[in-house]
């Protein structure tokens, strides 16, 4: 008997585990073989900096699914493998320790990992990275009640933590290099209404300040500023972007472009070989351009997408973006990019809910970002999640007025 070489996947992350799982959905009888090298079973990030910072959750119960999944589906996932290079013209991809695996199709889901600090005493303890279960468990040991917290960086990362941190009782202070906070992520006036809970919730914030050393001979005492300012502190937290995992690829000679390069069907230039999730940058239909997306959303459908396309679907990716964030009270959902926007609208959804709509420069729909109460904000983002993948034109006016429902612009449009 000839076995088939297997479908391979790189990175057991949620982007490689649902890939996975949906090369069986999708027929795939033959051998799925899943490597990642945490040691442990893959899980969910976005509670790692809500729920386990908290006390809520264990990372443990993070885990996407149990041991029986993997057996009864089939996946062989190897949890502490080590890749050390893909053999394109073998098609096998060589581990560490010597033994290699032949592959069909290859799939590359490495994601990213966190830019580090490059100031001198950004090795010393108490210094902390969020990305892995691991990273989470240490801080969340760090984070005792009245414990003061430096957080470098106000993308999402630190805006999280800093409310996961304040709920736990410690003092925040963060520290942004740009004049504002997610900058490339939404308009400046969705991030200064978030800016604006932090500092009602206790939360010091310095913006357009560069960290010349952080200070302390074992552990970290403190952040010193370029501009002299010092701060004393327990603990720094380093929340300041991620880069996307792409050695394994450029080393084999695969197009990188921020990111793997890949086809609107997730293929690279070599017809073998996919990347998806938050490690590959790819052309977006509806945006008309390439873009590489660092979200839980993207991993969910790059996988499905990927898993079809690796099985020869040959379908294209044309999702709009989605994206969710909860910090205090506070639920953040952006739709779309908003980023790419240049003129915002705003419909005040309740006391304190807002959906922020962002129109390119010919007035179409791009982006939307609800901040506020859950109830008050997710309906109109996901009606504005079809809006944008309508490309819809929508009077200001309407869009800005509570009293006019989204939904009814859709069936508006769709005529
Ligand atoms: P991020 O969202 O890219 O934000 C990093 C921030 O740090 C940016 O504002 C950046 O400014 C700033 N920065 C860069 N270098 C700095 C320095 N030396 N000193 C001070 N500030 C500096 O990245 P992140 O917050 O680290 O998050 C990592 C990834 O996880 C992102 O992809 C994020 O989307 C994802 N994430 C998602 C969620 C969610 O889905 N809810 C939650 C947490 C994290 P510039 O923009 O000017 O570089």
């Amino acid at each position: 008997m000839t076995t088939q070489p297997a479908m391979v996947i790189i990175g057991a992350g949620q982007c490689g585990v649902r890939t996975a799982a949906a090369l069986r959905n999708n027929g795939w009888d033959g051998e799925i073989t899943l490597l990642g090298n945490e040691g442990a079973a893959p899980y969910d990030r976005p509670p790692l900096s809500k729920a386990v910072l908290l006390g809520e959750r264990s990372t443990e119960q993070c885990a996407f699914h149990d041991d029986a999944f993997y057996r009864d589906q089939r996946i062989d996932l190897r949890v502490d493998a080590c890749v050390q290079h893909i053999d394109r013209g073998a098609r096998k991809v060589v581990l560490s320790d010597g033994r290699s695996i032949e592959y069909q199709r290859l799939l590359i889901a490495t994601g990213a990992e966190p830019r580090r600090l490059d100031v001198p005493g950004a090795n010393l303890q108490g210094v902390h990275l969020l990305r892995t279960a691991s990273d989470a468990n240490a801080l969340a040991e760090a984070l005792q009640p009245s414990r003061r917290i430096v957080i470098v960086g106000a993308g999402f990362i630190g805006l999280e933590v800093a409310a996961s941190a304040r709920a736990r009782g410690c003092q925040v202070v963060v520290i942004e290099a740009g004049a504002r906070a997610l900058m490339r992520a939404v308009p400046e006036v969705v991030a200064g209404y978030l800016i604006d809970k932090h500092r009602q919730m206790g939360v010091q914030i310095h913006f357009a300040a560069q960290i010349e050393r952080l200070l302390g001979s074992a552990h970290v005492t403190g952040v010193k500023l370029k501009d002299g300012t010092q701060i004393g502190c327990d603990c720094v937290v380093v929340g300041i972007g991620v880069k996307p995992r792409t050695e394994l690829a450029e080393a084999a000679g695969i197009d990188v472009a921020d990111g793997i390069a890949v086809d609107d069907t997730l293929r690279t230039n070599d017809p073998h070989i996919f990347a998806a999730g938050d490690v590959c940058s790819f052309p977006h239909r509806l945006f008309r351009r390439r873009m590489r997306l660092e979200c839980w959303k993207n991993a969910e459908d790059h996988a499905r997408i990927v898993a079809r396309n690796m099985l020869e679907r040959g379908e294209t990716y044309s999702e709009v973006p989605w994206f969710w964030s909860n910090q205090y009270d506070m639920t953040i959902q952006i739709a779309g990019m908003p980023a790419f926007g240049v003129e915002s609208v705003v419909r005040k959804t309740g006391d304190t809910s807002r959906i922020f709509f962002a129109l390119d420069r010919d007035g179409v729909l791009v982006g939307a970002s609800g901040v506020g109460k859950l109830s008050e904000i997710a309906r109109d983002v996901r009606v504005a999640q079809t809006l944008i993948g309508q490309r819809a034109c929508i009077d200001r006016a309407l869009l800005e007025d509570p009293d006019v429902k989204l939904k009814g612009l859709v069936a508006v449009e769709a005529l």
